[in-house]
């Protein structure tokens, strides 16, 4: 009696009729509906949910790299932790803290717009890589960058997903190095950070089947790859 002042729902309940013949089992009630419980049902039932953002191709795409995803997914909702953000915590403020300059090119702030990709760094970097992705034309700045990629970001081509992958690339292993230098005291310069994001999409797609077209044909050269196609017509 006393879970039913506590709870006062238990009393919308019908009365109870067990079955002793048949097995119990674990539903979840999402409104009307009565499934078969599972963690994620109860997940998607509970969850809080946003509209879709504009975005979400090109973050988490099929056969991207969980982690460089994930920085990316960061990146996006502005949630890195640079110097910007922490100089706005009330501890910092009360301690009157110096900006910490940026410790790729010792010149600017660190920043979100800073890092990716207009610090001189990170730009030498943008410009050793994009042109093997064909966006030899866009410019080192994150919105330029991301225009480009929503443009394609329906398409199925091979190339363009190449594309997804660099840029994810890019953004780790600068992310990467500004925290090797944060942290370790250790530092590479932007040639090495670009062999570092062209051997890691390399391999990327080493271990992938592509459809034979002319497209896959064009980019497995410019990334000198020999095979790599399917035998059916399950990939790209
Ligand atoms: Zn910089």
């Amino acid at each position: 009696m006393s879970w039913r002042d506590l709870f006062p729902v238990l009393n919308q309940i019908q009365q109870v009729s067990l079955d002793p013949n048949k097995n119990d089992r674990l539903l979840w009630k999402d409104g009307i509906d009565l499934d078969e419980f599972s963690c994620s049902g109860v997940w998607d039932s509970v969850r809080v949910r946003e509209p879709e953002v504009d975005w979400m191709g090109l973050v988490w795409f099929s056969h991207c790299i969980p982690r460089h995803a994930f920085l990316m997914w960061l990146i996006f909702r502005r949630k890195l932790l640079t110097q910007d953000k922490i100089l706005k915590w009330d501890f910092a403020r009360r301690r009157n803290m110096n900006m910490m300059c940026c410790l790729l090119c010792y010149a600017n702030v660190d920043s979100h717009t800073h890092l990716f990709f207009e610090c001189k760094f990170s730009s030498d970097v943008w410009i050793l890589v994009r042109d093997k992705v064909d966006m030899g034309d866009v410019d080192p700045k994150w919105n330029a960058i991301i225009d480009w990629l929503k443009r394609q970001m329906q398409s199925k081509l091979a190339t363009d997903y190449v594309s997804r992958l660099l840029v994810a690339a890019t953004s780790y292993f600068i992310w990467q190095e500004r925290n090797a230098r944060l942290l370790k005291n250790q530092t590479r310069p932007p040639d090495t950070i670009a062999t570092a994001v062209l051997t890691t999409v390399r391999y990327k797609l080493l271990g992938m089947k592509f459809k034979d077209t002319d497209n896959v044909r064009r980019l497995l050269s410019k990334w000198e790859i020999h095979g790599g196609y399917a035998e059916d017509d399950g990939g790209r």
